[in-house]
């Protein structure tokens, strides 16, 4: 099966208003109409309804780096999936600064990824092993763990699922995964996947490879037949460069 590729772009907690606003211009005039790609842009939340107003009517689409597991209540400062419908399209869920950083568990990341599929957006979930667990020979046995306990709560292959592979050890580090490895780990996902809805799933999720994706090493990753895109964080803030990744995924 033909699958589109994805490939998002993480700010993460970076940018200022201006800044932010002349990225996404810049990628807008860049990528606008952009074809044989999907391309999703993540800004940080404040900037989620500047996202939405300058990529309108554009092909680029908006998602959030993350929200919590209830719809609406009393959780201050956090953000319900249902608030971000008519702003965004997709969530990413299970980032691995979200897990390390801030101590989301697994059974937290299942639960945000039932909340965001009950709001009718699209997840992006975020895998991948520590250094320590590659070391001893456990990213398997993680990468299902990971995979399987975010899924729990989940009833059908989401519309539009996408997983993104991202050993930790390879993000923000410069040390990207080999193209082979990471095609590896991805083919395994995909099994992962298959195993867990029916074959027709693990045939039509997109699996990303994530952690030092930049535009000279894109292209040897999305030449792999199981790796459908890329989760870019430090190059997804350059327009060029995350113009030129993008368009080595639609040139794959
Ligand atoms: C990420 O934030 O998901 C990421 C992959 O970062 P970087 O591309 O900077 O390694």
């Amino acid at each position: 099966m033909a699958r589109v590729p994805v490939v998002g772009g993480n700010w993460k907690m970076n940018l200022a208003r201006p800044a932010a606003r002349e990225l996404l211009s810049g990628l807008r005039e860049r990528l606008g109409d952009v074809d044989g790609v999907e391309v999703l842009v993540f800004p940080p939340a404040p900037w989620l309804g500047d996202a939405h107003d300058v990529l309108d009517g554009s092909r680029l689409r908006v998602g959030a780096q993350n929200a919590y597991w209830e719809q609406k209540g009393a959780y201050t400062g956090e953000i319900g999936p249902a608030m971000l419908q008519g702003t965004a399209s997709h969530v990413l869920v299970g980032h691995s600064e979200r897990r390390i950083q801030f101590g989301e568990t697994v059974w937290e990341t299942g639960r945000k990824m039932g909340a965001v599929c009950a709001a009718g957006l699209t997840p992006v979930l975020a895998v991948g092993e520590p250094f320590s667990d590659r070391r001893a020979g456990r990213t398997e046995d993680g990468l299902r763990r990971q995979l399987i306990e975010a899924l729990r709560t989940v009833e059908a292959m989401p519309d539009g699922f996408v997983v993104a592979y991202e050993p930790v050890w390879a993000i923000g580090t410069g040390e990207a995964a080999t193209p082979e490895d990471a095609q590896a780990r991805c083919a395994f996902l995909r099994t992962l996947v298959a195993e867990r809805f029916d074959a027709a799933a693990g045939d039509a999720v997109r699996i990303q490879y994530g952690g030092s994706v930049n535009a000279d090493n894109a292209a040897s990753f999305f030449a792999q037949p199981d790796i459908d895109g890329a989760l870019v964080g430090g190059a997804s803030l350059d327009a060029d460069a995350f113009t030129a990744i993008c368009r080595a995924a639609a040139a794959s």
